[in-house]
């Protein structure tokens, strides 16, 4: 039943991507198997009744002409369809499906990425996309067609000789019954070797990408992850071989089953009965022989579309899971939007854990924001400052206490509405293969004003030196996957382009993480200075491990193992003399010595 529903969902899907599609792919299964009853059993009864009733030939001939031009007219239709609107029809299907999925995957909770089941689910279905859509509409044409050619058989060999219907039919419900379990096993066995398919995959990526490339080619990391390859393949086939070998065995059995049942025992009555018992004349005897090896032949291969149709069901429900995902964290389309003016953000107890990990990465953090602040997050690398920016912009949602935006709890807001009064730049940001303008505005470049947001942007991050080298300036095509001949940035460079985003969006609040970690000290000066110009009216949370970066903040905040330990400006913090006095100090020192040796 599972497998109807599932089925039908797809097709559903399919029916709205692409009408036409559906409609065509039928006919040409409808047009493929009723021929076959047509030839076989309506005109060779026609003619040998005619042979045998000594009917006038020019009749004869007049249904030959008619049956050419319909052969005609369908093999034009079928070879239109098949070899040129059928490709048209799959690519719609793919861009339906791959849309969906890709607007699934940008919706889906961050936390997603974490979770190993759902993982498993994202590896299989994406997999999987682009051969599922066109096999389950071809495999439902094929059904109907099957369905339709053998129901009119049915009641062409009832007419005759009624008996041989249910046995066809016991042995057609066996061998589904049989392949039914087949599907389930080859389901499983892609089920059973998901990890390994995951595994290879994450060897593929660290192989071809670029952001691998370094690391793979200055050590031998290739090497375990060879190892490790080599493992899965060894796993996946120990796997398959296992269910595939159940499997030969099921197939077998069925195929006896099939040629005794059906061939065997349904002909070997209907030629009993016309030799020994003259039950029927030549033309009948044609006819129903005829309709049986149709009704067997349709019988085996409903049997044979079932299995794909069940195997279909079990990989839609896979996609279906995901495609039906309810995110955790969900846009609150009826939720506040917030004023486009500056914003004041309060922390209150607020305490996070990652899904799996049984300690909590923030605890009990409690901070005020007000409006137009510069305050900087600092501590060693772990201690939570890229979390906690993760939950004030809501890609996770706190796990105790709250966080207020004008002191509205930030889930009361519309959640896009929330993100876009952020302006954010993440330690691990990317640059996508596409042009300077685009990277930086996120967004298609839609009209003048863009492109002067977008350079205003760049020279504000201290770019537009190294801009105006490039021959293309701002429309310079970073990245080569679309473009041979596309623009490599230094990593300080790129990173430069990410800091203009902050500036390009004009939201009041900007949160930079570590956005100064790949750029050289004078660099990171120069940086500093555009951008405390740049923000000068707006909220900056600032995140670093060097606290050299900080020292001009309003307020400095000092985490660590998830607690805020210090908080103060960066002199009252130094008189103290507590933690961040030290690390300042030792920090300070390592700086000294590293300029002394160079
Ligand atoms: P920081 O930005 O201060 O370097 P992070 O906020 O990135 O620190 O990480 C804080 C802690 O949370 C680290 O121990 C890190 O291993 C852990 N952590 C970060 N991201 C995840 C995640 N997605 N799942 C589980 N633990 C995580």
């Amino acid at each position: 039943m599972k497998s109807f529903k599932n089925n039908f969902y797809m097709l559903r899907l399919i029916w709205k991507a692409c009408p036409w599609g559906v409609i065509c792919e039928t006919l040409h299964w409808l047009i493929h198997r009723t021929s076959e009853l047509f030839y076989s059993v309506f005109l060779l009864r026609f003619i040998v009744k005619a042979i045998e009733n000594g009917t006038d030939f020019s009749k004869v001939a007049m249904l030959l002409f008619l049956v050419l031009a319909y052969g005609v007219g369908t093999g034009a239709f079928s070879a239109w369809h098949w070899n040129w609107y059928r490709r048209k029809v799959k690519l719609k299907i793919d861009e339906m499906l791959l849309q969906k999925m890709y607007e699934k995957a940008v919706e889906c909770d961050l936390s997603c990425y974490e979770n190993p089941e759902f993982y498993d689910k994202y590896t299989r279905a994406s997999s999987e996309i682009l051969q599922r859509g066109m096999k389950i509409l071809e495999n439902c044409g094929r059904m109907f067609s099957i369905l339709i050619s053998a129901i009119i058989s049915i009641f062409v060999i009832a007419a005759w000789e009624p008996i041989v219907i249910p046995i066809v039919l016991v042995c057609a419900v066996c061998s589904i019954m049989i392949d039914k379990k087949r599907s389930k096993l080859k389901y499983d066995c892609m089920v059973d070797t998901t990890p390994q398919t995951r595994a290879q995959d994450y060897i593929k990526r660290t192989v071809f990408l670029q952001d691998y490339a370094k690391e793979m080619r200055l050590g031998k990391i290739f090497f375990p992850l060879l190892n490790q390859f080599d493992k899965s393949v060894k796993q996946a086939l120990k796997t398959t071989r296992h269910y595939y070998g159940i499997e030969a065995w099921l197939r077998v059995s069925r195929e006896l089953f099939m040629s005794f049942g059906t061939y065997l025992v349904a002909q070997g009555i209907i030629v009993f009965r016309y030799i020994e018992q003259h039950a029927y004349n030549l033309s009948d005897v044609v006819t129903i022989l005829n309709a049986a090896t149709v009704l067997q032949s349709n019988v085996y291969s409903l049997s044979w579309n079932m299995s794909d149709f069940i195997e279909n069901g079990l990989y839609i429900e896979n996609l279906k899971t995901f495609f039906e995902y309810k995110p955790k964290i969900t846009e609150n389309e009826n939720g506040i939007i917030p004023q486009n003016k500056k914003h004041s953000l309060t922390l209150k107890n607020v305490s996070f854990t990652y899904d799996g990990q049984t300690k909590p990465t923030l605890k009990n953090i409690s901070l005020d924001i007000p409006e137009g602040q510069k305050i900087a997050f600092v501590g060693h690398n772990g201690a939570g400052k890229s979390t906690l920016v993760k939950l004030i912009m809501r890609l996770y949602d706190v796990t105790d206490g709250e966080i207020l935006l004008d002191g509205i709890n930030i889930k009361d807001y519309k959640l896009s509405d929330y993100r876009h009064s952020f302006g954010t730049i993440f330690q691990d940001f990317k640059i996508f293969a596409s042009d300077i303008e685009e990277n930086v505005l996120l967004h298609p470049t839609q009209n003048a004003d863009d492109e002067k947001i977008a350079r205003d942007a760049v020279t504000a991050s201290g770019l537009m030196d190294k801009v105006n080298t490039l021959p293309r300036g701002m429309k310079t095509q970073l990245m080569r996957e679309f473009d041979d001949e596309g623009t490599i940035l230094s990593g300080g460079e790129f990173q430069k382009i990410a800091v203009a985003r902050v500036f390009a969006k004009q939201s009041s609040i900007a949160i930079l993480d570590e956005p100064s970690s790949a750029l050289d000290p004078i660099s990171e000066y120069e940086m500093f200075e555009n951008m405390m110009k740049a923000c000068a009216d707006k909220t900056v949370m600032f995140i670093s491990h060097r606290l050299s970066s900080a020292v001009n903040a309003d307020i400095i905040y000092l985490l660590e193992q998830g607690e805020i330990i210090e908080q103060g400006t960066h002199s009252e913090l130094m008189e103290k003399g507590g933690r961040y006095a030290e690390m300042f100090e030792m920090q300070a020192k390592q700086y000294r010595e590293s300029e002394a040796q160079e």
